[in-house]
């Protein structure tokens, strides 16, 4: 009898998209059929946790799932969060995302937001956390040391070609010097 096919959202802020992340989402297509790859806190950008603006988000894990051949197995949705009004976040979700039968994440307010409200989640095992952290990688970027191994190719190549390393630098620097 053929198993249903299954599909499962993968959330996160992805500002930029590691290794751990491309490791983390693998190890998803392992289990599942398909993901939704949703692009979270959509409406930021500019700003020392949140870089980079959500269509350039798409972009860089779009380019990683060409590379991987993994285009077909995934879908790329954006979206905004709801600045602490957590009761509404879930549903925000589902408005935003095509349906899908459970999640896939670490982080302790997602998980407690999805499973109130009735849905399976599901942990990821973590991947060399201690470089693959998005934080750390902003952090190497902004004092000019070296980041570029902490993602894939396609991610390097494309933050350096909309200057995200500067733009990095610059946010960084206007926050040490008391602007921010
Ligand atoms: P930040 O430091 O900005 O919070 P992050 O590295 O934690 O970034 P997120 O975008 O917050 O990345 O994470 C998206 C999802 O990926 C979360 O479920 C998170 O737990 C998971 N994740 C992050 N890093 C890893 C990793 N190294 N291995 C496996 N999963 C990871
Ligand atoms: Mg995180």
């Amino acid at each position: 009898m053929g198993r249903r096919f299954s599909r499962a959202l993968f959330i996160g802020r992805f500002q930029p998209f590691h290794l751990g992340h491309l490791a983390a989402l693998k190890w998803i297509l392992k289990r599942e059929d398909a993901v939704v790859i949703g692009i979270g806190s959509a409406q930021y950008s500019h700003d020392p946790r949140n870089p980079f603006t959500a269509g350039e988000r798409v972009e860089m894990i779009w380019r990683v799932l060409r590379a991987e051949g993994l285009l077909d197995r995934c879908v790329i949705v954006t979206i905004p969060d709801t600045d602490r009004r957590h009761a509404l976040w879930v549903s925000v979700v589902l408005h935003y995302s095509p349906p899908f039968d459970r999640v896939y994440t670490n982080d302790p307010l997602s998980q407690l937001l999805f499973r109130e409200a009735g849905m399976e989640v599901r942990p990821i095992p973590m991947f060399n956390r201690e470089e693959y952290s998005a934080t750390k990688i902003r952090e190497l970027i902004a004092r000019g040391e070296s980041w570029e191994h902490l993602v894939p190719a396609e991610v390097a190549e494309f933050i350096k070609e909309v200057r995200g390393d500067v733009r990095i630098r610059e946010i960084y620097g206007a926050l040490s010097s008391g602007r921010s």
